[in-house]
């Protein structure tokens, strides 16, 4: 497995808890961005002839909220450039308001067949607060265009006052719009962004609480056939994002665009978070990247471990054996012993007990040497 993912850096508003690379001032510059974009695209594409590429997603920032004359060009020259496999998952992210009609028909015509709608919350205060750019309503209006299609939406946990009965609600309504997929988040307040006075002030929901309400909304989602794949991420059976298995089965991916990361050949980089810069940089035929590391031995190890625990299904020890020649078993003798309660082991499938996955992080610690 490979992926491809295009990195699209507008959006119409700031919303307060975003640390992404997403600008809402910088809209003049989507006609020059999308054009360094196709570029790095043929670049990328062209140094890695003989590889396939079997999930692509378009995620930002609000991809939908630019015209979609400059999507299609993207997947055009991702197709003149890249080899995608036969059905490849090619998802886009939308943001409610943002779409009409047309627009879809347009993704639709070049092979767009995923859609990830950002709803975060299904109460119109909730949204208000966080600066959001639509309504509830606005997100059944955006499913409705979407009808029959492969659907999935984000919802946030940790906001104000917010109490397990909304995120229910919440839940109700993404499965009103017909989605078949969900990423359950918990808000994580960052240092440089507007949310995070309301934290230092004590206003968003502790850590407790939000573990809380994540248990209630797990076992409520469990009760409506979605099941959890992933830490965040629940879906019915067959609906699971191909895309993000990848990341947490360390496959191969490649990111284009401001800010985006790559994994290609043991080398991990990441390209500049300025428009300007990344335009500057194509221009001049310089690299965006401002960050690489190649990912060897025990960090390359550990990688493989501390990814696939995040997911329901664990990780192969035989597997491991077979990546890195060392004996899982023998290696992590003392882990598997002092966190064998936390643990589910047949001998070569490891996972974390179900009970155990939202608080998983010292338990994947305990395996970095
Ligand atoms: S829509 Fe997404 S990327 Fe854009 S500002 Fe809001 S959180 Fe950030």
């Amino acid at each position: 497995m490979a992926g491809i993912y295009v990195h699209v850096p507008f959006c119409k508003s700031k919303c307060t808890y975003c640390d992404f690379a997403s600008y809402p001032r910088e809209i003049s510059k989507v006609e020059s961005y999308f054009a360094c974009l196709y570029r790095e695209i043929e670049g990328r594409g062209r140094s890695l002839q003989g590889k396939v590429f079997d999930t692509v997603y378009i995620g930002g920032g609000t991809p939908s909220f630019v015209e979609s004359k400059f999507i299609l060009g993207v997947i055009r020259q991702i197709r003149k450039f890249f080899t995608l496999s036969e059905n490849p998952e090619i998802t886009i992210e939308i943001n409610p308001g943002t779409v009409d009609e047309q627009k879809i028909k347009d993704y639709k015509s070049v092979g767009i067949n995923r859609f990830s709608i950002g709803l975060q919350s299904g109460y119109d205060e909730q949204l208000k607060k966080l600066n959001r750019i639509h309504t509830a309503k606005d997100f059944l209006l955006t499913c409705n265009l979407l009808k029959g299609e492969n659907i999935s939406a984000d919802i946030l946990i940790g906001l104000h006052d917010q109490t397990a009965e909304q995120v229910k609600k919440t839940v109700d309504l993404a499965i009103a719009g017909g989605v078949s997929h969900l990423s359950v988040y918990a808000l994580t307040p960052e240092v440089g962004t507007p949310i995070y006075t309301d934290y230092l002030n004590g206003e968003l929901l502790s850590e407790d609480e939000v573990a809380d309400i994540y248990d209630e909304v797990r076992a409520y989602l469990k009760e409506k056939g979605f099941y959890r794949y992933e830490v965040s991420n629940f879906a019915k059976t067959g609906f699971e994002s191909k895309h993000n298995l990848n990341y947490w089965q360390r496959g191969e991916y490649i990111g284009v665009g401001v800010s985006a990361s790559s994994f290609i050949d043991g080398r991990r980089f990441t390209n500049t978070f300025s428009i300007d810069e990344y335009n500057n940089a194509i221009i001049y035929n310089k690299t965006p990247e401002v960050a690489s590391d190649i990912i060897e031995g025990e960090d390359a190890c550990f990688e493989y471990v501390m990814l696939g625990l995040r997911t329901a299904k664990g990780i192969s020890t035989k597997k491991y054996r077979e990546l890195f020649g060392e004996d899982f078993d023998k290696k992590y003798s003392d882990v598997l012993n002092k966190k064998g309660r936390f643990l589910d082991y047949d001998g070569d499938n490891l996972k974390i007990k179900d009970e155990y996955l939202y608080v998983q992080n010292d338990i994947i610690m305990a395996f970095m040497k």
